[in-house]
């Protein structure tokens, strides 16, 4: 087993689920110090739970929080440091995946629900955070982005701004920050089996939602769902040292999707 985190801080948005959750599990397990931040409590813990079962030394903070509510940042951000003086990595990942439907149907408000928890709570976390790790001199950031982001999906007009907008953050933020020792860095996940990717399944095919599931990864060419844990290894490999020089760049992890488009 490697241990990358020994005497790490990892802050993670989204940390009640999975991507979040995996993430949390994987860098925990090579001696991270944690902070995990949702709007679910019983998700938090579960996950703080699921911490104590693989890594039983584990310091874990669990903060609720919604990530899209400037003040609430502010105080997730402030709580992590108050606890452990600094912030080494962050998962900035907290999302949602929003209707699905034609771009005439989708709706203002629900256009607005969807950016302002997977565009504006990103860019709220940067700003807390990277204030952070510029006083440290280092840091590392992971946003997740999506192939949603970086390839036209349809029927998700404000899931695609949203996370084409979380690619143009991170290649913003990583380009202004390497200068003090940070990089920001984005995944780009495709579909991974997780509670989200569940209920946006529900969405299309309530009753037979598991053949849709099925259906949809029929043309990804390894014909599969990604799984949580894989997205947590690359996650953990990113926040690592050893991915110090990879900076303002989206990594996709997607079973070769993104490229077939
Ligand atoms: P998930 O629903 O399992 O987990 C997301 C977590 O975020 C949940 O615990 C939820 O409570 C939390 N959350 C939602 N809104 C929040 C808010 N306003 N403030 C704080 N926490 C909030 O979903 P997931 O699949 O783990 O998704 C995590 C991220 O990965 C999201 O940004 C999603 O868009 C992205 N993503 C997922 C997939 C996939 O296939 N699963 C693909 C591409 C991108």
């Amino acid at each position: 087993m490697e241990d990358r985190f020994t005497g790490k801080v990892v802050l993670i948005t989204g940390g009640g689920s999975g991507l979040g959750r995996a993430a949390a599990l994987e860098v925990a397990r090579e001696g991270a110090e944690l902070a995990l931040v949702d709007v679910s409590e019983q998700g938090l813990k579960e996950t703080a739970e699921a911490v104590a079962e693989v890594a039983p030394a584990a310091e874990v903070l669990t903060i609720v929080a919604d990530v899209s509510n400037e003040e609430d940042v502010r105080r997730y951000v402030a709580e992590t440091v108050e606890k452990y003086g600094r912030i080494d990595g962050f998962f900035n990942n907290a999302g949602i995946e929003g209707k699905q439907n034609l771009t005439e149907d989708f709706g203002t408000a629900e256009f607005d629900r969807v950016v302002s928890i997977n565009l504006r709570g990103v860019f709220l976390g940067l700003k807390n955070v990277l204030a952070v790790m510029k006083r440290q001199g280092s840091g590392t950031v992971v946003n997740t982005a999506s192939v949603g982001g970086i390839r036209g999906v349809g029927n998700q007009s404000g899931y695609a701004a949203a996370k084409h907008g979380v690619v143009g953050l991170t290649r913003n933020s990583g380009i202004e920050y390497g200068q003090f020792g940070i990089s920001v860095k984005a995944i780009a996940p495709g579909a991974i089996m997780t509670p989200m990717v569940e209920a946006s399944l529900k969405q299309l095919d309530p009753v037979n939602w598991e053949e849709a599931g099925r259906q949809f990864v029929s043309v990804n060419p390894m014909q599969r769902f990604g799984r949580p844990e894989e997205v947590g290894k690359l996650v953990a490999f990113l926040l690592s040292d050893q991915a110090g020089f990879i900076n303002a760049t989206v990594v996709a992890i997607d079973g070769g999707q993104s490229e077939k488009y």
